[in-house]
């Protein structure tokens, strides 16, 4: 069932979605030469404390980290690692969130380790604006099926591909919540999106084959192609005035919790 927020609520879901925006770019900011995904990790879990809140992606299911820290070919859920060190040229995929007052925020973001190569950056930069093209259909009256079928053609217009397999999602309460936001879809398909409704939108996007494996770990989902992957995320608030992204922070340089 779709949970509606009222406006104390949301207010709940704003806070814990600034915490969340602000823990990914810290860890984002700390991208450099030789750092392991498992101290990228440690600072977005030092981060997500020291503001009072709850890492709401760690022991969920069994994970070990406080952020899914997915490099190169890996699409998703890579568990942080003391002898996964990053590398000049690497694309890193930084996936996170935490829970403060009974609410969840949700946000991911891929971060170049200095100069990548021109392939690279354009994935990063085709998947950014295809979240913003997501974003932009997710207007109060229209459907799911919109902000997927939105997502979807700007990615396939570029060159690139979209998961199958993995998809968005409500998130308030739980972290995953209904509906599913696949990033594949038809236009006024799916569920009406209403004023109150807060989905997690998430282009999960490849250079080449849309296919993915999950590795025998149980989470790191790797290209098949072993090409390229590139992932970013907010978490959106549908309202009657359009909608509202509640962990906006990270985008914007200047920004500050
Ligand atoms: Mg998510």
């Amino acid at each position: 069932m779709i949970q509606v927020k009222n406006a104390g609520e949301l207010a709940k879901m704003r806070r814990a979605c600034a915490i969340s925006a602000a823990a990914l770019k810290a860890g984002g900011a700390a991208i450099e030469a030789g750092i392991t995904t498992a101290e990228l990790d440690s600072i977005i879990y030092d981060f997500i404390v020291r503001h009072g809140a709850r890492p709401n992606f760690l022991h969920l299911h069994g994970f070990p980290g406080t952020a899914c820290i997915s490099v190169n070919d890996t699409v998703i859920h890579g568990i942080p690692k003391k002898d996964i060190h990053i590398r000049p040229g690497d694309i890193v995929s930084i996936d996170t969130g935490c829970k403060l007052d009974g609410f969840n925020g949700d946000n991911a973001c891929t971060y170049a380790c200095g100069k990548v190569d021109k392939e690279a950056q354009r994935l990063m930069d085709v998947t950014k604006e295809s979240l913003h093209c997501g974003i932009a259909a997710a207007l109060a009256g229209s459907r799911v099926g919109d902000i997927s079928a939105a997502v979807q053609a700007y990615v396939e217009e570029n060159g690139f591909t979209v998961v199958r397999d993995f998809v968005g999602h409500g998130v308030g309460r739980e972290l995953h919540e209904a509906p599913e936001v696949p990033n594949f879809g038809r236009a006024g398909h799916g569920p009406r999106l209403v004023p109150g409704m807060t989905i997690a939108i998430e282009p999960m996007v490849n250079q080449g084959r849309p296919e993915v494996k999950t590795l025998s770990d149980g989470w790191t989902v790797k290209t098949v192609d072993g090409k390229l992957a590139a992932h970013f995320e907010h978490t959106v608030a549908i309202t009657a005035r359009g909608p509202e992204v509640l962990t906006a922070g990270w985008e914007d340089p200047a920004w500050t919790l």
